[in-house]
């Protein structure tokens, strides 16, 4: 090696330490974040826990219609797993009244039974006392029933928009921005509402991307789903599909083959679905994304940040690069909305701001979402970033790096 080539290699390996050190503290907490592949021994335990509560088997476990009807939905039965205090099952008792709730039993076997308060798990599927005390938010921050041109239809861009079909889901989040649709019971939209709405894409050409959600869009029946696929393929000018689900989160049992070979049919499909915790990111999980990466779909994830969920930099990083082991690319962190019932899970916009400050240049531009605020009344999901660009004019720019570094640089014209 030449003298000259000897100092650069030097000069390198001393960037490279200097970057390893800018994540020491990323490096060290890092093998103490809880995965769902990290607790896979717990979670097997608690599966064969209730399994025998039901008097079941691992077929029965496999099969998602048994996930689904074996929701546990009451304190008497959540008690059979977690060893609730007097109070906790007194307030239970008195928010089911309010609020309908319900967890599948795969997703309920993600809980550290021993340590349930702090679980992600427990946060997100069982209700808190605080709903109830919540006066503030509103129903529908996002105005949906204002920007609804046609039945189930939500429009609040120019050229896609939502159809909700169905209430139901494997679990109803805590933190649900349409808790006001939670009802009393399980509702699918009719086959002549589904049909209004795709009436109305129909009529409205400019309309290329259509997003079908609920509740859980993969809660349809295959065959329901297959005819709805079917419709919207027949129409010209719609280019893509998007389904919103958390069954790859929730309810993994649903990805099955026939599923899968139904949705291969139908290209191309976007699947956004809803990860929130690494604990949630399992290998029954990866199995169901498997399947659908298999069928040509492409999955994204739009997180949700919730305070004592993922408020934390350091695990919303590992959730994301989990994310981007099992193939789902992050797409949305949403700034919690402000639906009464579900204040204490609003983080600081601070948080959100230092959770994306901490990703980009750190981490895999891939697992890198956007950071988005619901503009209230429908205004439109809206990015929130650091800022980078610290002052600009006719000739030039200044802006920093990921690092603060701090550059100018010449704005041709
Ligand atoms: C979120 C949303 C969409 C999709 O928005 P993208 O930014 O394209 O992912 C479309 N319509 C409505 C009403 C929405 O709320």
């Amino acid at each position: 090696m030449s003298y000259e080539e000897l100092v650069y290699r030097n000069l390198s390996l001393q960037r490279a330490n200097e970057l390893r050190e800018s994540i020491r503290d990323y490096l060290d907490k890092e093998p103490h974040i809880e995965t769902g592949f990290r607790v896979q021994e717990r979670t097997l335990r608690n599966q064969q826990r209730i399994l025998e509560h039901f008097n079941a088997t691992r077929e029965n476990w496999d099969d998602w219609a048994w996930q689904m009807k074996h929701r546990i939905n009451t304190v008497e039965e959540l008690q059979c797993f977690l060893n609730l205090s007097p109070q906790e099952v007194e307030e239970l008792k008195l928010i089911s009244k309010r609020y309908r709730w319900g967890i599948s039993p795969y997703y309920l076997s993600l809980i550290d039974f021993d340590n349930y308060q702090d679980s992600p798990i427990y946060k997100q599927a069982i209700p808190s006392i605080l709903e109830l005390w919540d006066h503030q938010g509103s129903e529908d921050p996002m105005g949906e029933t204002v920007t609804s041109p046609a039945n189930r239809v939500t429009r609040r861009y120019p050229d896609r928009l939502i159809i909700n079909v169905t209430n139901q889901c494997a679990m109803y989040c805590r933190h649900c921005q349409r808790r006001r649709n939670f009802g009393e019971e399980d509702k699918h939209c009719t086959l002549q509402q589904m049909e209004e709405a795709l009436q109305y894409v129909r009529d409205n050409p400019e309309i290329r991307d259509v997003l079908i959600t609920g509740g859980d869009a993969l809660l349809l029946s295959n065959k329901t789903l297959g005819w709805l696929l079917g419709e919207l393929d027949k129409i010209p000018h719609v280019e893509i599909k998007r389904l919103g689900t958390r069954t790859p989160v929730t309810l993994p049992q649903r990805i099955t083959p026939e599923l899968c070979a139904i949705l291969e049919k139908h290209p191309p499909i976007y699947i956004n679905t809803q990860f929130n915790s690494p604990v949630e990111v399992t290998p029954e999980a990866k199995e169901a994304c498997d399947r659908l990466v298999k069928a040509g779909v492409v999955l994204g994830n739009q997180a949700v940040l919730l305070k004592g969920i993922n408020d934390d930099v350091h695990v919303m990083k590992k959730l994301n690069q989990e994310l981007l082991k099992i193939r789902v690319r992050p797409y949305y962190i949403f700034q919690a909305k402000q639906v009464r019932g579900t204040s204490h899970f609003i983080a600081p916009i601070e948080t959100g701001i230092a959770i994306m400050e901490n990703l980009r240049g750190y981490t895999s531009g891939l697992a890198v979402p956007t950071y988005i605020i619901n503009a209230p009344g429908g205004g439109g999901k809206t990015p929130i970033l650091p800022e980078y660009l610290l002052s600009m004019d006719e000739d030039e720019i200044t802006f920093r790096t990921w690092e603060n570094r701090i550059y100018k640089y010449k704005n041709y014209k």
